[in-house]
């Protein structure tokens, strides 16, 4: 069957530099992340926050130590190729596509309707950070996904937005993996567990309730 299958993630000992006089970005992190589990990752900036999301999807090709797992296989001998297309990132500098507001949405789908084939460009001025988060989402929306990872992912529209946006995702994506990054704690307080981050270790791992 399909791979992931369940969709839990699992990081050991995962150490990651960016150069080899750098100090590590992440050091030896060990987290079991379940399938289905809603996580919501916070810390300040530089605590590497991003670096883990991109880790997941071997964004990097710094030192790596350590390993990531996805249903027990190493994402390490996957091929990107094989390997991205599983999964959905919004990654933290959020990009439109150039081309239609339809190929924004959706890039596969062909059969056309008015008004969505409006041109656009890269980074397009006529929408503001938060409305292009949103497409960003939509996108997501249509292409399920077992695995999910959003870098702050709704830090440019307003609390009532974000609260939405949230809640679409919990129900949209209840059977999937959601891995939150974000800085405002109300985005993630409806997680399953929350892992604070601090100087590319975990300081706190837990329920909300409980940190
Ligand atoms: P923010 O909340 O600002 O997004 P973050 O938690 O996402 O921060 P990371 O982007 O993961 O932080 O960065 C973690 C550490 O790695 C920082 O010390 C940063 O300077 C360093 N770093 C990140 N990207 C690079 C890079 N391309 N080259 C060198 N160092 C980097
Ligand atoms: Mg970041």
């Amino acid at each position: 069957s399909e791979w992931p299958h369940s969709g839990n993630v699992e990081f050991k000992n995962l150490s990651i530099k960016y150069g080899t006089g750098l100090d590590y970005a992440l050091k030896n992190l060990n987290v079991a992340i379940r399938p289905g589990e809603k996580i919501g990752i916070v810390g300040r900036t530089g605590a590497g926050k991003s670096t883990l999301a991109k880790a997941i999807f071997r964004l990097l090709h710094e030192n790596i130590e350590g390993s990531i797992e996805t249903d027990g296989h190493d994402t390490a001998t996957f091929g990107v190729g094989d390997f991205c297309p599983k999964l959905g990132i919004i990654p933290q500098e959020a990009t439109m596509f150039s081309g239609t507001v339809r190929r924004n949405l959706d890039p596969l789908q062909e059969d056309i309707k008015c008004g969505i084939n409006k041109r656009l460009s890269e980074n397009d001025s006529r929408f503001s950070s938060g409305q292009q988060q949103l497409f960003s989402l939509c996108h997501l929306l249509m292409r399920k996904r077992k695995v999910l990872v959003l870098d702050e992912a709704t830090a440019d529209v307003d609390l009532e937005t974000d609260r939405k946006m949230q809640e679409l995702i919990r129900s949209e994506f209840s059977n999937c993996t959601v891995i939150t990054i974000a800085h405002r704690l109300d985005t993630i307080m409806k997680s399953d567990r929350i892992i604070v981050m601090e100087k590319g270790e975990i300081a706190e791992i837990g329920p909300p309730q409980e940190l």
